[in-house]
């Protein structure tokens, strides 16, 4: 029996959290997929399942499961935040052509995160915002001439 949503509950009750309503339902939300949705695409989800949840909660909601580490989120891109589940660390490289995203191991940037430490102290955190860049499908593409534009 692997029901992931009562792994994530078994997750909390380990660290000490009460597993609300609320808290329930933003996990079985970002579990339906997909795996990573704004806070504005979160709530009005939890809200339409479950009426009695106030939107002010599920935001709330969302803030104390990052603060255990339940949750996450990133900057795609422009500033544009969304929460992906916290159980597998990873980066993400965004294609500032098409818009892709490429989810890879924590791992790979831990070269990049020792030399900045021991030369400057320096801490990365690593999730918090995406690495931009050109997917392999646009870099291969150089006769397409349309540039994405942001509005
Ligand atoms: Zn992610
Ligand atoms: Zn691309
Ligand atoms: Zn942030």
């Amino acid at each position: 029996m692997d029901n992931p949503l009562e792994n994530q509950i078994q997750e909390l009750k380990r660290k000490g959290v009460k597993a609300t309503v609320a808290r329930r339902a933003v996990l079985e939300v970002l579990l339906e997929g997909p795996s990573h949705q704004s806070a504005d695409d979160i709530a009005t989800k939890v809200s339409s399942r479950y009426p009695e949840i106030h939107l002010s909660t599920v935001y709330r909601t969302l803030e104390t499961l990052e603060g255990i580490g339940a949750i996450d989120h990133v900057h795609l891109g422009h500033g544009r935040a969304v929460y992906h589940l916290g159980d597998e660390p990873h980066q993400h490289l965004v294609c500032d052509r098409c818009g892709s995203v490429t989810e890879v191991p924590n791992e790979i940037f831990s070269p990049l995160n020792e030399t900045l430490s021991k030369r400057y102290g320096f801490h990365l955190r690593r999730n918090h915002f995406a690495v931009l860049g050109r997917c392999s499908s646009c870099e291969n593409s150089t006769s397409q001439t349309s540039v994405r534009t942001y509005g």
